[in-house]
């Protein structure tokens, strides 16, 4: 039950100023978000990519409410592009964003949208990797995916997310598992409403596993976002099913979560993609980390009553 009230709390601003301020919470932080500065963040991509992972970077942010706002956060994306520059990593490290963050929900906020992840789009495959788009919660999905859309008439192998929870998905991968697109499919991180979204730990599974076998058997490339150690199984299962090769699929875990297992699968052969996010912007983010596993919560509020 605390799972809800914790993504409740990630939108309210009196609890971002308070978690914020808390002295104990970066410690906490850092667990998930390994970095607040591009220099921060270089040696950890570095590093990553030594041990044999990939990468997709997410600059933290949601929810801005200016247009400035929405271009700082393109820029912060191209600043980091350039830094990969000299690395040459291609597509081990590619881009996560939310369009939330390059204005979305701003007035014209499609267009807006659109207008600035561009230029990032472009940046990114000027040094020969990617960008994929996050999925938010559910009134943002019809703008993303047009963007999506939008985006693979010059840059086809721009991503997308879908998120098992939402009854829609189903459609949404057979529509997405075609052409070499790349889709990454994960449970779904908001609060969304029973009219929209299974609310069942037990029928979001099964969902998740019905569309990963729609992905497997597209001619897509399916992402599989998950540290769910079951689903892990079942997706390799269905990849061998559908005749795919190793390179022909992916996983995906984030940063600070079950960090073993990201080493273990890519010495297994698979790729492995960490989703590595960083900024100063990290409330939204860590909440729904929070959120997610309650045991993240009691190590939080443990930390804060010790100090
Ligand atoms: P769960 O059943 O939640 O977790 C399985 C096991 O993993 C748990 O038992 C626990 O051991 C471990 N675990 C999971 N989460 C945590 C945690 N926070 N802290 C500690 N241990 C944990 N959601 C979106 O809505 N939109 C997105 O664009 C999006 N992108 C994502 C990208 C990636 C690469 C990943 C991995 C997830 C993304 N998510 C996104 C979040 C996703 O929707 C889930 O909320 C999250 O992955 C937890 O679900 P799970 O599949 O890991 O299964």
């Amino acid at each position: 039950m605390l799972g809800p009230v914790i993504l409740a709390a990630s939108r309210s601003d009196r609890m971002r100023r308070l978690v914020s301020a808390a002295p104990v919470t970066k410690q906490v932080v850092d667990r998930f978000i390994p970095g607040e500065t591009v220099d921060e963040i270089v040696p950890i991509i570095e590093d990553l990519t030594a041990k044999g992972l990939e990468l997709t970077m997410d600059v933290v942010g949601e929810d801005i409410t200016t247009p400035e706002q929405a271009e700082a956060a393109r820029d912060a994306y191209l600043e980091l592009i350039d830094r990969l520059k000299g690395l040459e990593l291609g597509t081990r490290a590619e881009m996560s964003v939310k369009l939330s963050m390059f204005g979305q929900a701003l007035p014209g906020g499609h267009e807006l949208a659109l207008a600035n992840v561009r230029p990032v789009v472009e940046a990114a495959a000027e040094i020969g990797t990617t960008v994929t788009l996050d999925a938010e919660d559910h009134t943002t999905l019809d703008s993303m995916f047009a963007i999506h859309e939008e985006l693979r008439k010059d840059f086809p192998q721009t991503g997308c997310v879908i998120q098992a929870y939402l009854f829609r998905t189903e459609a949404d991968a057979r529509r997405l598992a075609v052409n070499g697109s790349r889709v990454r499919i994960v449970k779904g991180a908001y609060k969304e409403p029973a009219e929209v979204a299974y609310q069942d730990k037990a029928e979001i599974d099964k969902a998740y596993v019905r569309i990963t076998r729609i992905l497997m058997e597209g001619s897509g490339y399916p992402m599989i976002g998950s540290h769910d150690p079951r689903l892990i199984t079942i997706a390799q299962e269905l990849a061998r099913r559908a005749g795919r090769k190793l390179d022909e699929y992916e996983f995906q875990m984030l940063y600070g979560i079950r960090t073993e297992e990201h080493l273990r699968l890519a010495a297994e052969g698979h790729r492995m993609r960490v989703y590595t996010a960083y900024g100063t912007d990290w409330y939204g983010y860590f909440m729904r980390r929070l959120a997610e596993k309650p045991a993240n919560l009691r190590f939080f509020a443990r930390s804060m009553i010790s100090k």
